[in-house]
């Protein structure tokens, strides 16, 4: 029997999402307003406990106003991690300000605290309550954590530093809805947090984003700014210039309905991650990403590194082994300081951390739902690679 294709992430739908869209639309509630947007939006924000949530059209959208609303300006910097998808470097750029591109801590692959507090004590002076970078002579305003594959960032040191130099902390929370960092959840660690809904995330809308915050002025300023900064919305009256960056009730709808089963998710992702970890602990060349102590992930995207002088193939090779046997794999995103998207935004270095994991790392099929068998057949098959 041919064997059939295993896809690397693909939603889960098996709760009321079948119910409340087809609510919406029975009711013709299908546009950017309605009882499932407000819903939704509070139950993300109570989900983190954060006071407000603004639900927005996709999570870049959500990081780009989360930047403008805080107050990041044009050629502010912004500190970000440098191994992530791309998308929050462009929210920087879409804003006007820079990223200033921080390697990641080997452990555990996250943005590295050490590297944040040695770029603001060393690359930049501090004075009449602003930090500026030495080098560029701009102002930076605000770190922005990724917490990348399900994992959170090492935040306490993060936050201590932004305290001392009177910086924001904007939280890229879009990989990791549930994930703990010393029993708190991530979204509700610094001054603003961004999730999304992509259909590959741990929850899905079909596209989908949302701001949480506990700052209501940045609160009402987001959901401004998302729907068309109406000033006098009978009268088409706009005091700036907005955005049209909505969720509109129907995705909110299937929002809430996975809302409901995301603890469900999260155990099996926590348990698939297990399951895989056991599998190739003590395989010579192979490296399954962990949990810190002081953490809870939700493993959103299983990924191991592929030491190829002792497993016999690297990363690439096996990826292209496992496509052959309809097995889909996946590279973490090429680091973004050396994305020319963004190379001419600071002088180029080699941040050695992230280019290793770049080169090593594969994220294996993990949806909610993959069966025993299929996890079977990946595990079977890359243990049989192995030179
Ligand atoms: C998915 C993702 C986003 C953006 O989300 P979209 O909803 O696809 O716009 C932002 N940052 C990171 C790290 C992501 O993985």
């Amino acid at each position: 029997m041919p064997q059939s294709f295993i896809p690397l992430c693909i939603p889960e739908i098996r709760g009321n999402e079948w119910k409340y869209i087809k609510e919406c639309l029975d009711t013709n509630w299908v546009s950017s307003v309605g009882a499932y947007v407000n819903r939704f939006e509070s139950m993300v924000a109570d989900y983190v406990g954060a006071n407000h949530g603004v639900a927005t059209v996709n999570g870049t959208s959500a990081l780009h106003t989360a930047l403008l609303v805080t107050g990041v300006e044009p050629d502010d910097e912004v500190l970000v991690s440098t191994l992530t998808f791309i998308a929050p470097a462009n929210a920087i750029r879409y804003a006007g300000a820079w990223p200033i591109f921080i390697d990641s801590e080997p452990e555990y692959w996250q943005m590295s605290p050490r590297e944040v507090v040695d770029f603001l004590e060393q690359g930049c002076d501090f004075k009449d309550g602003e930090v500026r970078n030495k080098h560029t002579g701009r102002r930076v305003k605000a770190i922005m954590p990724v917490h990348i594959l399900g994992h959170p960032v090492d935040m306490e040191p993060i936050l201590a530093v932004a305290r001392k130099y009177n910086l924001l902390v904007i939280e890229d929370a879009t990989e990791s809805l549930g994930a703990k960092y010393k029993g708190h959840r991530v979204g509700h660690l610094g001054d603003i947090a961004c999730f999304s809904f992509n259909g590959n995330k741990i929850l899905t809308t079909g596209g989908g984003g949302m701001i949480v915050t506990d700052n209501e002025a940045w609160a009402s300023k987001a959901k401004y700014l998302t729907t068309q900064a109406k000033d006098n919305p009978v009268e088409y009256i706009h005091h700036e210039i907005g955005y049209n960056y909505r969720l509109t009730n129907l995705q909110a709808a299937m929002g809430c309905a996975q809302m409901e089963n995301l603890e469900e998710y999260i155990a099996a992702k926590r348990r698939i991650a297990a399951t895989y970890s056991e599998a190739f602990a003590e395989v010579p060349g192979l490296t399954p990403m962990v949990e810190a102590t002081w953490a809870s992930s939700i493993f959103w995207m299983y990924t191991l590194l592929v030491d190829e002088s002792q497993y016999g193939q690297d990363s690439r090779q096996l990826l292209r082994r496992l496509q052959e046997a309809k097995i889909q794999t996946r590279p973490l995103w090429e680091p973004l300081h050396c994305s020319l998207a963004h190379t001419q935004d600071q002088p180029r270095e080699s941040l050695a951390v992230a280019e290793k994991l770049n080169q090593q790392a594969l994220s294996l099929p993990c949806s909610v739902g993959l069966s025993v068998t299929d996890q079977q057949r990946v595990i079977e098959f890359i243990l049989k690679e192995k030179q």
